[in-house]
């Protein structure tokens, strides 16, 4: 496959279909799952346990009684309904941070963004440590930042699909050495390509503030880089402003998930989203701009709504009449949508 230059890719952004005029990408939700495998590796086999539907909703979307089968959404027609439904609410732009671990399918993304017309923009890298591929825990910094290097220029995973941008980048509490390692192999791509770079930081408060000291320590650029998961990690006022004075992008991807029983960490009071919109006024109230963008992170086909749930179109459709509701300007959510995106998405 032929290896794009950094100077062919500065100033553009680059979808499943290659490289595009950043002006191009319009409403953009930053963090999702069309096509995934989120089954931990040991459950891939054997029974999988009951398929979501009606009678076990609630249990499936909270997570409180979940299934195998719930975890896996291997099927591109499923993600070609559920896309046209967000753009028909006015979506133009999906991230996919389906990464190594849980089954990226880079041509079956191109096939999805092909029928619905939606551009798609593709993550790398590898998730958390549990996902990772056995042999990762002999591979070097060096290999790993070469590896994402290539996806980026080249392609991901076999395919000529390439990256647009890397990450979600795994990292948990306590935080692996292997996860290190794949984080510093991230700042390393990050240099080289001009790409941005988005984090799954682990499941306590002060996690992600350690993640960005790791990236200080290193060189790497706080403005070009994505905190993921802000509603499921930080609860109090002192933590969000620290973070947000780093000078990181703060993401609110769980938009839709309003359970207050979340079993992942039982210490979090996980808001729902009139919450989620209160921490975000903080913010720009305290002169954050261009440091929010917001998503659903789907990774549970019981969050779709072809299961019941709220699907894809859920920001554009309910969330983005609640943010005028309550106050926010056209300006702060073109901004959150359109502006911070469009820059993270463009090449540095
Ligand atoms: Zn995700």
């Amino acid at each position: 496959m032929p290896r794009l230059t950094r100077d062919e890719m500065r100033g553009r952004a680059q979808t499943v279909r290659g490289l595009v005029d950043p002006a191009v990408l319009g409403s953009t939700l930053m963090h999702e799952h069309l096509i995934w495998d989120l089954r931990p590796p040991p459950l891939r086999s054997g029974d999988q346990g009951e398929e979501p539907g009606l009678a076990n909703h609630w249990g499936m979307t909270t997570s409180m009684a979940g299934s195998p089968a719930n975890l896996h959404q291997p099927s591109a027609e499923v993600a070609i309904e559920a896309v046209a439904e967000a753009v028909a609410a006015g979506c133009e732009t999906i991230v996919e941070l389906t990464i190594g671990g849980i089954s990226p399918d880079p041509e079956g993304l191109l096939r999805v963004s092909d029928a619905t017309g939606c551009h798609i923009v593709m993550g790398c890298g590898h998730y958390v440590e549990e996902y990772q591929f056995p042999e990762n825990h002999h591979r070097s910094v060096d290999d790993f930042a070469a590896e994402m290097v290539a996806q980026v220029q080249e392609g991901l995973w076999g395919t000529a699909v390439r990256a647009g941008l890397i990450g979600e980048i795994g990292c948990q509490n306590p935080w692996t050495p292997l996860e290190r390692r794949v984080l510093e192999a991230a700042l390393i791509a990050q240099q080289e390509t001009g790409a941005a770079l988005t984090i799954h930081p682990g499941r306590r408060q002060d996690q992600p503030q350690e993640v960005m000291e790791f990236i200080a320590a290193r060189g790497g650029d706080p403005s070009r880089t994505i905190m993921d998961h802000i509603d499921r990690t930080i609860m109090d006022d002192d933590a969000l402003f620290r973070l947000a004075d780093t000078g990181v992008v703060l993401e609110w991807d769980l938009f839709g998930q309003e359970s207050c029983l979340y079993p992942h960490n039982w210490d979090v009071d996980m808001p729902n989203d009139a919450g989620r919109l209160r921490a975000i006024r903080k913010v720009l109230d305290r002169g954050h701009r261009g440091q929010v963008v917001i998503a659903h992170d789907i990774c549970h086909r019981s969050h779709m709504t072809r299961w019941g749930g709220w699907g894809y179109a859920h920001i554009h459709r309910n969330v983005l009449p609640l943010m005028r509701r309550r106050g926010f300007s056209e300006a702060e959510i073109r901004e959150i949508l359109v502006e911070t995106p469009r820059r993270l998405l463009t090449f540095a």
